[in-house]
């Protein structure tokens, strides 16, 4: 196993970009769709913007360094991965503040039609539903839940907003953009697209496929640091419509004449609400360059390899576990998600090993790849391991049951 793994190594031509990358030793770091790993150019690009852009040149680089800018300029070089243009997508607070202001830009552009239900799958990531919920708690929105194949069937005349993550959290399952899209818009109903799990690991064409929104996750497969801004995309034919309730001073269209009226900017800049967090955006900068270049179609086909091979690896032991993701790679995004009911000791038990996966509530053990940095051969180091830990039985230990606050 070892051997072929090698070998594939040997092959791969982005083998050497896990140079760029700062990862410990001995770790086989399978959770970089909850947190991307460091690029090593981030640390001095930090210290860059804080000792000579803040602590040097301080409020004038605003205009020297252009911080006032950045949102844009990010927003810019995410386009091309996500399949946009540049205007239309800018960097922006975090996933959960976007899908508020773009559900409800949505409603707004639906109020006349009389349109206010919000359509999305039970079990989508939480913070999707809870932010369609809180707008329901406003009477502004109605929530109507569908499984993944009753979807296109409960598109009707009061759905205003189709909202789907492409990529399940958990399971992997990934939705045919194209199709659906297309459904909603039959049904007159327009679509937002949670690209958390898709961006930075595989190619996406949100204006082929004619999506009208998309908002985007900066800390996952962008490698932008914890926490890192989010980003937003709105489709160009929607900029005039687009309102939003957030309409602080930022999306002003001239924030610096401190007028008493709001006047919105043009295009998606109107979705900036306060001032932006300038170290994190130049954080993510460079996790978005370094994804720019190496290109998101050969990081997803060295992705769907990887996760082929760990899948060949596991059916040489004599592990028997549960595949919840789909079996074609063409269907699903850059994990393989499993089923078992310990899968939190199971989970632990790796971690002690040097394989941080990770675990989602209530039996999943779930082992992402993020192909920048992650060799064949950890797919057969992990393979061996999972054996081994099953084989002896060791994450039935209690030290391994202990749950800690984030799991
Ligand atoms: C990670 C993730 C988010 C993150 O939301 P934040 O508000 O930025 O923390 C949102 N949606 C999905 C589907 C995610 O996977």
């Amino acid at each position: 196993m070892l051997e072929r793994a090698r070998e594939r190594d040997v092959a791969d031509p982005l083998a050497h970009y896990r140079d760029r990358f700062d990862l410990p030793e001995g770790v086989i770091y399978l959770d970089g769709n909850s947190l991307g790993a460091l690029p090593k150019a981030t640390p001095a690009r930090l210290e860059q913007v804080v000792r000579e852009e803040w602590g040097r040149d301080l409020i004038r680089s605003w205009n020297t360094a252009d911080w006032i800018g950045l949102p844009q300029r990010v927003g810019g070089k995410i386009a091309p991965l996500v399949g946009a243009q540049p205007h239309e997508v800018i960097v922006a607070d975090s996933v959960s503040v976007n899908l508020f202001k773009l559900i409800s830009a949505a409603l707004a552009m639906q109020k006349n039609a009389g349109r206010k239900v919000i359509l999305s799958e039970p079990g989508n990531f939480p913070t999707d539903l809870y932010m369609i919920q809180g707008l329901e708690k406003q009477g502004l929105a109605t929530q109507r839940l569908a499984d993944r194949e009753a979807i296109a069937g409960a598109l009707d005349e009061d759905v205003a907003l189709l909202l789907l993550t492409h990529v399940h959290y958990k399971t992997g399952a990934r939705y045919d953009m194209s199709a659906l899209t297309k459904a909603a818009h039959d049904a007159g109903a327009l679509v937002l697209w949670d690209l958390s799990h898709t961006g930075g690991a595989m190619p996406v064409a949100l204006n082929e496929c004619g999506a009208d929104f998309a908002v985007g996750c900066g800390y996952k497969y962008l490698n932008g640091g914890p926490g890192a801004p989010a980003y937003a995309f709105v489709a160009q034919r929607h900029h005039a419509d687009l309102q939003q309730p957030l309409s602080g001073w930022m999306g002003h269209a001239r924030p610096f004449e401190f007028q008493d009226d709001y006047a919105p900017a043009p295009g998606v800049d109107r979705l900036l609400c306060g001032t932006a967090p300038i170290l994190s955006v130049a954080a993510l900068e460079v996790g978005v360059d370094l994804a720019a270049e190496i290109g998101v179609e050969r990081l997803w086909a060295k992705s769907q390899a990887l996760g082929e091979f760990l899948r060949e690896c596991l059916a040489e032991t004599d592990v028997d576990l549960d595949l919840v993701s789909p079996d074609d790679p063409d269907r699903r995004g850059s994990q393989l998600s499993f089923r078992h009911p310990d899968a939190y000791a199971l989970c632990q038990a790796l971690i002690a090993r040097g394989v941080i996966g990770d675990f989602r509530a209530p039996d999943i053990l779930r082992l992402g790849f993020a192909p920048a940095y992650l060799r064949f051969a950890d797919m057969a180091e992990t393979a061996r391991h999972l054996a081994e830990v099953l084989a002896s039985g060791e994450w039935k230990e209690p030290r391994f049951q202990e749950r800690a606050a984030v799991t």
